[in-house]
C-alpha cells in the first residue's frame, strides 16, 4: 500500500483547525489516527519531517525515567546535559539522548491558515 498522503494531510489540517490545535503529537499518534500499521513507521516520519520549518516544527521531548512527557526542545537545540530537569511525578533527571521522542507541534502561520479556512467554511455552511 503507498503512503495515504491526503488523508495525513487532511489529518493534519483538522488538527491544525482545532480550536486548541493538537501540539506535541508523535508519528504513533498520526499512524492510529489513520489506522495504519506500525510498518509505515519510517515513511510517516520521513512525510513529517520533509514538513519542518513550513506546517510542522520538529522537537525533541525530554522524557522522565518514568516516561513521563518531560520538557521539549527544537530538534537540533543543544541541551545542556548539566541541567536537572524536574517532573511532576518527582523524578529528577538529565537531558539523555536515549530518553527523548521525537514530536511535532503546527507553525504558527499554519494554524493560522487553517483556522481562517474552518471560519470561511463554516460561514459558507451558514448561507
Ligand atoms: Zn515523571
Amino acid at each position: 500500500m503507498a503512503l495515504p498522503m491526503s488523508k495525513i494531510n487532511d489529518l493534519l489540517c483538522r488538527w491544525a483547525a482545532n480550536d486548541l490545535p493538537v501540539i506535541n503529537f508523535t508519528v504513533n499518534n498520526v499512524l492510529k489516527e489513520i489506522g495504519l500499521d506500525y510498518s509505515f513507521y519510517d515513511e510517516v516520519f520521513s512525510f513529517l519531517m520533509r514538513k519542518d520549518g513550513y506546517e510542522l516544527i520538529a522537537k525533541k521531548m525530554l522524557l522522565c525515567p518514568k516516561k513521563h512527557p518531560g520538557k521539549t526542545f527544537l530538534l537540533k537545540e543543544e541541551v545542556d546535559e548539566e541541567e536537572i530537569f524536574h517532573c511532576w511525578c518527582d523524578e529528577d533527571y538529565y537531558y539523555d539522548p536515549e530518553q527523548t521522542i521525537v514530536v511535532f507541534c503546527f507553525s504558527e502561520s499554519f494554524i493560522k491558515e487553517e483556522q481562517l479556512k474552518k471560519k470561511s467554511r463554516s460561514r459558507c455552511i451558514h448561507i
